[in-house]
Order: structure tokens, then C-alpha cells, then sequence
């Protein structure tokens, strides 16, 4: 199967990132030529005005929250826990995949090819993200006993799912820890040991409130990186969600270790926690930062478009410096650098020959986007562009949306059930 895009403005992301006029032709599912391609192909896509980007990836997200936006907005943090979790808890298994599904029908919408999720009941995640044809870094929730509403022991329940979804190609399983107040050190040591026997991400939520911080420093007097650091846990192995309340000793802690991280900026502002996370001081130690939407209970969205835009705005207006984070940086950051912080970025995130074919076609007509040119483009993905404007979506070389047509999960139907099954949940 071989498709051809033809007279795009190509944003490859390539290491000198290039901007090129021109096409690009897939073949089974890989990237075999940019810039001019003269033979047809099985699916030819016109893209004449249009432009061509590498498929985003958001770093972190809990995908089947879709279903819960809108139940517990504009309160205070521990209100907001109260709430979500009482919810979560009544949640079954129908419910759970019409959220799922409902989310992927979003990102496929919205130019999102990759995602990583951090939830219980991966394998009914599973399931919906084989058929949506996305491709889905499944980190399965552990944390201890104690803490937890599964059955069973939490990082039991999450090597069965890796051991029943290793040899698949859409689903990728991986550890998630749910953080330092329900992880004790073995949970920590043990999930280490597990990922690096068979090469799983490592990924989880890291100083996100300045009370997760302190309450952590005065039961272990060290902060989160400090003492994950100190037992050995850090490795290139870990993405760190958050990482919002961290001293430059912990940013030093975290390059030192070749961990990345995923900021969240829409949750941590809509949450108010205060914490603006140190992205400059981060970059500049060099460790890989990518962006997430986190879940849709604190978004209320997974949408990557808006939120490179609130990431790079926050980091300006926060330090009075609009040469701050700039657009291109902010680009890196959901495509070639998330490829990096999820240990595929020799597969995933620029538009170059033999990396897979994960590519989003946007609107150059569309009013937000007029007008693009090769020096602006960078500028209006970042500043302008809307995931209205997201025209077709590929993923692994397979076409997801044509033309804002979803051809791999059934709109009406998914919208249906994600309504039946939020009645139900929420009344
Ligand atoms: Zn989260």
C-alpha cells in the first residue's frame, strides 16, 4: 500500500528543520521519499495549499477521562480529587472503553497520532485504540496495595497486561506509576527492575503540587527527584509527568539521569497549583521536554494544537519575556522531542525517509492559517492554527481521517455510546 501527499508546505522536523514545497510518498507504512515524487500511488492526496506536519504526540494523558469533562470544574484541589474519584470508582468496564473511545475520536480529530496514557484497565483501552489505528504508550497504574481499588496486586495486574500486548503494533505497554504519595520505595524499585528486564516506559506523575512536594520532604526529608534519585530509580527509561515543583538541583537530577518530562500546562493553570513548571531552566540543562494534555477532567480537552499554544504563552507571560520558548521550539517539543521521551525517536516525530509515516494535513485555506508561507508557518501551527483546521490524519501509514471524514471509528456511533454511558455514570 503506498500513498502519496503531493504540494504540501512540509514542516519535516528533519535536524536541520527544513521547510520544503513538495510531496511526500509512503510506502507501507514508512516515509520513503520527500520533496518531489513523479510515479503514482495506490491513494494519491492532494495537499496543494495545505500543510504537512509530523503526527503530535501527547506525552501524557488518562484518555478514557473524556467522559468526565465538565463534573468537577472550578473547585479547589482537594474538592477536585474528592470528586473525580468518586466517580472513577463506580466506573465499569463499558463505561471505561466509551470514554476511550470518545477520547480517541478526539485526537484523531485533532492531529494527535501518539498519546500516552497513565489509567487502570489498559486492556479495555486496548481494545479501542487497536481500532482507532492511533498508537497508544499504555502505562498501567500502579502504586500500592494499600491505595488501590483493583483486584489484585496493582504491578501483577499491569505485567499481564504487558505480557498479553507485547507483540502488539499499535499498543505499547508500560509501567505507570501514580506517584511518591501512593508508591512506596520497592513499589518504585520493583516497577524499575520490571521495566528494564523488557524495555518498558517508565512513566509518572512528578511534583505536581507544592503539597505533594512538602508533605514528601517531611516523611522522607528529601523532595520527589531528591529521593527517587537517592534509591536508584531515575534511568532514560522514565517520563516524568508534571514537573512543576522542582528545585535546579532536581532539574540537574533529572538531565543527570536522562529523564524527560511532559508538561501539562492547562491542568496545572486550570487546578491553579501555582506551579509553572521550569521549562527554560530544563532545556538548558538538556533534558528532553515534551507536552500532555493530562486528563479530561482537568483540560477539558486533548487538544495538542491548543495546548502548544497555552505552553508557550504561559512561559512568556510568566517571566516577562516574550523571546521566550519560542514557536519552533514549542513545535520540537510535540513532535521530534516527545518522539525522544518516549524512546522512539529514531521512528517517530519528523517527516523523513524510513521513520513511520505519522502525518497530520492542515487547512491552508482556512482563515487561521491565511497567510502561510514557508517563514510563517512554524509561527501559525503554533500561534494560529485550531484543530478545526486538521484535515487528515495518518498514522503508521494508515489513514485515519481523510478530508475530516473519520475513517477507522464510527462518529455517530461513539458519540452515541459516550452519551448513553455518561448518563448512566454521572445522571
Ligand atoms: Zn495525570
Amino acid at each position: 500500500m503506498s500513498i502519496a501527499i503531493r504540494d504540501a508546505i512540509i514542516v519535516t522536523q528533519n535536524p536541520g528543520r527544513e521547510i520544503i514545497e513538495g510531496d511526500v510518498l509512503v510506502e507501507n507504512g514508512i516515509i520513503a521519499r520527500v520533496g518531489e515524487v513523479k510515479e503514482s500511488a495506490d491513494q494519491e492526496i492532494s495537499a496543494d495549499g495545505d500543510i504537512l506536519i509530523p503526527g503530535l504526540i501527547n506525552t501524557h494523558t488518562h484518555v478514557s477521562m473524556a467522559l468526565l469533562k465538565g463534573v468537577a470544574d472550578d473547585m479547589s484541589f482537594d474538592r477536585f480529587l474528592q470528586a473525580v474519584f468518586e466517580i472513577d470508582s463506580r466506573r465499569d468496564a463499558g463505561d471505561i472503553s466509551a470514554g476511550a473511545k470518545l477520547g480517541l475520536l478526539e485526537m484523531i480529530m485533532g492531529g494527535t497520532t501518539t498519546f500516552v496514557d497513565l489509567y487502570y484497565s489498559e486492556d479495555i483501552i486496548a481494545k479501542e485504540v487497536e481500532e482507532s489505528g492511533l498508537r497508544g504508550l499504555l502505562c498501567w497504574a500502579v502504586l500500592d496495595e494499600e491505595f488501590t481499588t483493583q483486584s489484585g496486586r496493582p504491578l501483577d495486574n499491569c505485567r499481564r497486561f504487558h505480557r498479553d500486548h507485547a507483540q502488539s503494533g499499535r499498543v505499547i505497554p508500560g509501567i505507570g506509576l501514580q506517584g511518591v504519595y501512593v508508591c512506596s520505595r520497592e513499589t518504585f524499585l520493583e516497577s524499575r527492575r520490571y521495566a528494564e528486564d523488557n524495555g518498558l516506559l517508565l512513566h509518572f506523575h512528578l511534583s505536581e503540587t507544592r503539597k505533594e512536594v512538602y508533605e514528601h520532604k517531611r516523611k522522607t526529608g528529601r523532595r520527589p527527584a531528591e529521593w527517587l534519585e537517592e534509591m536508584g530509580f531515575l534511568s532514560p527509561r522514565c517520563l516524568a509527568a508534571h514537573a512543576a515543583w522542582l528545585t535546579v538541583n532536581e532539574i540537574r537530577a533529572l538531565a543527570r539521569n536522562q529523564v524527560s518530562i511532559s508538561t501539562c500546562p492547562v491542568s496545572n493553570m486550570k487546578l491553579a497549583t501555582g506551579g509553572v513548571a521550569p521549562i527554560p531552566e530544563m532545556r538548558e540543562e538538556g533534558v528532553v521536554t515534551s507536552i500532555g494534555t493530562d486528563g479530561s477532567t482537568t483540560n477539558n480537552s486533548l487538544d495538542m494544537l491548543g495546548e502548544m499554544k497555552a505552553l508557550a504563552l504561559l512561559q512568556k507571560s510568566n517571566r516577562w519575556r516574550p523571546e521566550l520558548l519560542k514557536a519552533g521550539e514549542v513545535l520540537d517539543m510535540a513532535t521530534v522531542e516527545a518522539a525522544r521521551a518516549i524512546g522512539m525517536g529514531d521512528q517517530l516525530g519528523s517527516i523523513e525517509v524510513g521513520k513511520r509515516a505519522d502525518l497530520v494535513i492542515l487547512d491552508g485555506s482556512s482563515p487561521s492559517m491565511v497567510p502561510t508561507t514557508a517563514s510563517n508557518v512554524v509561527s501559525n501551527i503554533v500561534y494560529s492554527c485550531s484543530r478545526a483546521d486538521v484535515k487528515t490524519t495518518i498514522c503508521d501509514g494508515r489513514i485515519l481521517m481523510l478530508d475530516r471524514d473519520v475513517l477507522t471509528i464510527d462518529p455517530v456511533e461513539t458519540i452515541t455510546g459516550a452519551r448513553e454511558a455518561a448518563r448512566e455514570l454521572i445522571g
